[in-house]
Parts: structure tokens; sequence; C-alpha cells
């Protein structure tokens, strides 16, 4: 079966007008900017190469991030675009640029529809120990999303400086009704200096950030350990395709997504850009690149998965967190070592599998209506007993 895939993530631009403390792309550091600048991927690149090749591999939607993405001259070209080609949009921003006629320029080229997705850690001060970003700047341009009918998302970076703020920044968001995904830190970039001390542990992740994430709809898109029970995600979405849950993508998004860099370089998830690479679409065309992959092929059989992960119940509908397999071990097949669940083997359940699967139910609705679920056309409804 050919691997079908749910999202493309682009980091389109390593150029910035901020200067975050622990930017993982890059954009913080001249030398790999100027570097990037000469080989950034043009327009008619981004198009033929990767926008109509991602069209084979089933792709639904295309995140445009950077560095900052509208410090592109064509970014308003590129949206309008992704929206003629049926994809769609997501723009994610640090919010600097994005007053009210921009935003309302970045609708009307997007087609109308446009998610705007803003990285925000903590609503208090622990934000600035990652971005440069104005906090209230932040929620200004969610308010004025608000205002002008655009979707909004936020994307929160986990790690030890928000551990303890966690809960009160996912509740703000809930008030508002806006979604979110949690992204771990990693040792990309300028994360790279400070991973050791800043990285969330299990501990961390046990305490302070799964007990918040297992019980609000809104972030269920993503994150791990994600306990859902293999035979309730069968029940509702007609199972597995390719090994990977796709119809909703949960748990790791690995074999969802595919990600690139601005100069083209392609890899598995957005914080394994620059750590990994499937090859550079200047080689070969996206879907080519994708099919043809190794690395491809291997991370996305999750058969393959070691340790913890291997012997687990929920393998396939979580899969453990591939980055952070990677950045701790060296090694993109190991178990994820922020995963505090110890199972012996497939019969162990966790106990949070049946409030996992309750919240999964009613995230169903938010996936079908973000046009990631479909439900199957016969058989009972799901329920999370
Ligand atoms: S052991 Fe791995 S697959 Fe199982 S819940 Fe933990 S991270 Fe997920």
């Amino acid at each position: 079966m050919q691997p079908k895939f749910s999202a493309i993530y682009f980091e389109a631009t390593r150029r910035c007008n901020l200067r975050c403390p622990m930017c993982m792309t890059g954009s913080n550091q001249r030398e790999v900017v100027a570097h990037s600048r000469k080989r950034e991927l043009a327009f008619e690149e981004i198009r033929d190469l990767v926008l109509h090749p991602a069209k084979n591999l089933g792709v639904k939607a295309v995140g445009w991030s950077g560095g900052e993405f509208l410090v592109r001259k064509d970014a308003l070209d590129l949206l309008r675009l992704t929206a003629d080609l049926g994809y769609q949009c997501k723009v994610c921003s640090n919010g600097e640029l994005l007053d009210r006629d921009m935003l309302r320029a970045i609708k009307e080229a997007a087609g109308g529809k446009v998610t705007i997705a803003l990285g925000l850690n903590s609503i208090d001060e622990h934000n600035s120990a990652t971005r440069d970003a104005d906090f209230d700047r932040t929620l200004e341009v969610l308010e004025l999303c608000h205002e002008l009918d655009i979707d909004r998302h936020v994307i929160v970076t986990l790690g030890k400086h928000n551990a303890e703020s966690f809960e009160r920044t996912i509740d703000y968001l809930i008030e508002r009704r806006i979604s979110f995904n949690r992204s771990p830190l990693v040792a990309r970039g300028s994360g790279k200096a400070g991973f050791a001390e800043a990285a969330f542990d299990r501990n961390d992740l046990e305490q302070s950030f799964h007990p918040v994430l297992r019980t609000r709809v809104n972030g269920y898109v993503s994150y791990t350990p994600f306990f859902l029970s293999p035979e309730l995600y069968e029940r509702a979405s007609g199972g597995l395709e390719g090994g990977i849950p796709h119809n909703p993508p949960i748990g790791c998004w690995v074999g969802n997504w595919i990600t690139l860099t601005a100069e083209g370089d392609v890899s598995v998830c957005p914080v394994l850009l620059d750590a990994l690479s499937a090859g550079n679409v200047r080689e070969k065309p996206l879907d080519e690149l994708v099919l043809s992959s190794p690395l491809f092929q291997e991370i996305t059989d999750r058969s393959r998965l070691k340790g913890r992960c291997g012997r687990c119940r929920y393998q396939y509908t979580c899969g453990g967190c591939r980055a952070m397999a990677w950045y701790h071990s060296g090694d993109y097949m190991a178990e994820d070592p922020t995963c505090f669940f110890e199972p012996a083997d497939r019969e162990t359940r966790s106990e949070h599998e049946e409030e996992t699967g309750r919240w999964f139910t009613k995230y169903l609705i938010v996936a079908r209506h973000a046009g990631f679920f479909e439900r199957r056309k016969r058989g009972p409804e799901p329920t999370g007993d």
C-alpha cells in the first residue's frame, strides 16, 4: 500500500524579524541564515517540486512557517497557490507582522479560510525563557483573529520552563476555544545549548504535562504517551493505514506529516529538520523522494520500534515521540525515554486508557471539523467503553 500523508509543515525561510533565545530553526544565528538565504527555494521550485507533487501523497493541509514566513516577499502568493491547489492553509508566525490589514490580506489570499498558529509557551513570565515575541502582542493577535473570524491555534513548546504554568496556559486557551498542540523542546539550533537543563523528563511529563494533555480535548491532535485503545481506534476510524493512524492522526505524527526546510531538505517531523534528512527536493520532486526514502520507510514501520514502545499495547496508536527517542539516544527507533508507562507486554493497560478513550471520542468531532477525520460509512458509533 502506498503511504499517504495528512500535512506538510514547511519552514519556508530561516529569516526572521525576532531573535528568540532558544530558536530551534537557526534563525537567530547570522551565519545559518546567510547560508540558507543563498539556497532558499524560490516560488517556482516550491510550486513544481513540493506543492504539485504533494497531491500524489494525499496531503490535505500545508502549514507555512519559518523563521518568520511572512518576511518572504512572495508569502501571499504562496498562500494563494496553496488555496488554489485545494490545500487547507495554516500560517505559523511570531505575530509581529500580523496587524489587521495583514490578517485580512492573508485570509483573502488563502481563499477565506486560514488558521493562524502562534507560539505561546506560557501565559506568565516563563514565556520569555524561549521566546522573544512579546506575550501581550501574541494575545492581541489572537483576539484580532477572533474578531476577523480567522481560526486560531497555539503551539506550546514543552520544557522545564513551563512545567509549572502549563495548566494555567492551557486553561487560558480553552476558555477562548483556541486549539493547541504540544511540541517538545529539542537540541536543534540554539536549543542545543540548553537542552540538557531545559528539556522535560518523564517526571515532568507524568506530573505536570500529561494530566493536562489527557483531559483537554483541544490538544488531542498529537501528544505522547497516548494511551488510546487500539480496539477503539479501529472501531472509530476503520483501522490503521500502512501501520499509521491517519483517520484522524494521533499520537506521534511521524508518518502523517512531511516537513521541509527553506533549502528544500525533507524530514519526518519539524523538530527533526536539520537532524534527519530524506534528501532534497532539488534532487527529486517531493512524492518521488518520500516514496523512495529509506528514512520514511523505516521510521513509519512501527513494528520495528524498540524497547518499551516495541512491546506496548499503544505501539500503533501512540508510537512514542520519535524526536525524543532521537535527541536522547541517537536512535530514532528507540523507546520514547520521556514516557512514564512501563508495559510488561502488550497485555499491560494504562490506568489512563479509559479516560483517554472518552476524550478521544469527543476529539473526533473536532478532527472532523478540521477535515482530518471521516466517519466510517457503516458500523456502530464508537464509544470510550
Ligand atoms: S511505551 Fe512507547 S508506545 Fe507505549 S505509551 Fe509509552 S511512548 Fe507510547
